[in-house]
């Protein structure tokens, strides 16, 4: 009965004494997985954001670049006009495929095939290497094997 006189006088329950810290503790460390759980959530979801602007810029530059030059060709007559529009239709072309190779290279994260490293790496190394669709071949920074590394959105 000394317990229950505790718990009185502490003005809390005998489950409360007994489990109260321990539960307290797990909640703590629930509510630090879930917050865990949420933000890498929201990096997936932004970095599905800007890979679909990506495709957009892509996509968008590259048609563009297509639609000068057709004209040109076919619809414009002056040669110093002609010149003009191809000049233009390289730059829409090498901006855009910029922006794209930016966002392909700062979002999310090259995983390595052969020691699981996730990071970021550098745009040159994004812009020369091999590829298929986001998977490029690229050398490990941790540990300096070359392998196909995919993209991941979160790490
Ligand atoms: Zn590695």
């Amino acid at each position: 009965m000394y317990m229950l006189e505790l718990c009185r006088i502490l003005d809390i329950s005998v489950n409360e004494l007994l489990t109260g810290e321990f539960i307290e503790e797990r909640n703590y460390q629930q509510k630090a997985e879930d917050n865990l759980l949420m933000m890498a959530d929201q990096e997936v979801k932004q970095t599905k954001k800007m890979f679909f602007y990506e495709n957009v810029i892509g996509i968008g530059s590259t048609s563009i670049f297509l639609i000068l030059i057709f004209i040109s060709v076919y619809f414009v007559e002056n040669s110093v006009l002609k010149v003009i529009l191809f000049i233009l239709s390289f730059i829409f072309l090498i901006i855009g495929v910029s922006i794209a190779l930016k966002i392909e290279t700062e979002e999310g994260y090259y995983e390595c095939q052969k020691c699981h490293h996730k990071y970021i790496p550098s745009y040159q190394q994004v812009y020369f290497a091999m590829h298929y669709g986001r998977t490029r071949y690229m050398k490990c920074p941790h540990c300096q094997k070359r392998s196909w590394q995919k993209k991941i959105y979160s790490k």
